[in-house]
């Protein structure tokens, strides 16, 4: 294994920014650190980078154990939110910044430069100062700065924030296309869930210091573990069930869209046991309903082109459940429509409550 991150914690006061954080990641592998504000995100990519000292745990890098280890000493291209590029040096200067500081001869300072500058499509921008850049070329030289130094791991805090949604997609697909090139072992830090999903081979969501769950985009959309993150990553409908009847790993639950039979296992789930059903907006069928009889009504529909968001009010209790439908299957939808809903079975995900 490339990185061994094991039980890293760090505690300021009786705060637990983050707490028992493990993980492994292989050679070329791209990480993404997911979760809400304040969740420990950067806390363990600055222990990583060796900015903060962890109050506990290890953190080996081939084999090496570098958890005392200052920055410098790490062989890590960081780059961060801001970029801190220098403003009154130029794209050329800022990216040999750190060949110079490990005293690279300039010949090979200059062949080095030349080639990061054409990976980076930054040809013809050599010269220029940071403040004569758009946001994306910035970022590209904070990219090109950090990988000239041939690191073998790359830590990237919230590299695209400053970027618009359109250049955020173009920037990190073509990061992304450059860390796989050079087979670099990559962790990043967002907030932004598409971001991961889109770039990296596996997420690990953070939520108050701890991993809820650590997977790739489709283990953690289509098999979230925990309420928290069926929540935190797309959209859910979440349901109260009834475990009706249980036959071995089977169960019967009553929920507000009718009836269901699950495989479970434990004895959270045992006859009696209140339940928490999650359902994906896509996953939810809708028909008008014959006359009155529907299970709920459309209170409002937002079209957004591709898809629409349905939104019904289920007779029994205030509860409302997203539907989500492509743009051109509206047909006999509309705002005070009766309507039934249906789930599989399959699309069900159960937590004990
Ligand atoms: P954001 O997305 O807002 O940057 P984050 O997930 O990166 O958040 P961290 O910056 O890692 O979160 O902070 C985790 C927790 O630790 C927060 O509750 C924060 O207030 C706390 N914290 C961070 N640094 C310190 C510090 N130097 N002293 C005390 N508490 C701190």
């Amino acid at each position: 294994m490339e990185i061994v991150i094991e039980n890293l914690a760090k505690v300021y006061g009786n705060a637990h920014a983050v707490r028992d954080f493990s993980v492994t990641i292989a050679k070329g592998e791209m990480v993404a650190l997911l979760g809400p504000s304040g969740c420990g995100k950067t806390t363990t990519l600055r222990m990583v980078a060796g900015f903060i000292k962890p109050s506990a745990g290890r953190i080996v890098v081939r084999g090496r154990d570098l958890t005392g280890l200052p920055p410098h000493k790490r062989d890590t291209g960081l780059v961060f939110q801001n970029y801190a590029l220098f403003p009154h040096l130029t794209v050329a200067e800022n990216i040999a910044f750190g060949l110079r500081r490990r005293g690279v001869p300039a010949a090979e300072r200059d062949t080095r430069v030349a080639n990061m500058i054409a990976t980076m499509q930054l040809t013809g921008l050599a010269d220029r100062l940071p403040r004569q850049l758009s946001g994306g070329q910035q970022q590209r030289v904070a990219v090109a700065r950090a990988l000239v130094i041939n690191p073998s791991i790359l830590l990237l805090d919230e590299p695209f924030s400053n970027l618009d949604a359109k250049l955020r997609e173009s920037t990190g697909l073509e990061l992304r296309r450059i860390q796989r090139e050079l087979g670099l072992t990559s962790i990043f830090v967002t907030h932004d869930q598409n971001e991961a999903m889109a770039i990296a081979d596996r997420i690990a969501v953070m939520n108050g210091g701890a991993v809820e769950q650590i997977g790739s985009a489709v283990d953690i959309y289509e098999r979230p573990r925990t309420r928290f993150v069926a929540d935190f990553i797309g959209s859910a409908n979440f349901l109260s069930a009834t475990v009706e009847a249980r036959d071995g790993n089977v169960v019967t639950l009553r929920h507000g869209l009718g009836v269901s039979v699950l495989p479970v296992e434990g004895q959270a789930f045992d006859k009696g046991r209140s339940v928490t059903l999650m359902v994906r907006p896509e996953c939810v069928a809708i028909h008008p309903a014959a006359a009155e009889a529907g299970l709920g009504t459309i209170e409002t529909i937002s079209y957004q082109g591709s898809s629409a968001h349905i939104f019904v009010k289920l007779r029994d209790g205030d509860r409302t459940m997203l539907v989500e439908r492509h743009g051109r299957e509206l047909a006999g939808l509309e705002v005070g429509k009766t309507v039934d809903l249906n789930v599989k079975a399959q699309d069900l995900t159960l937590f004990a409550a």
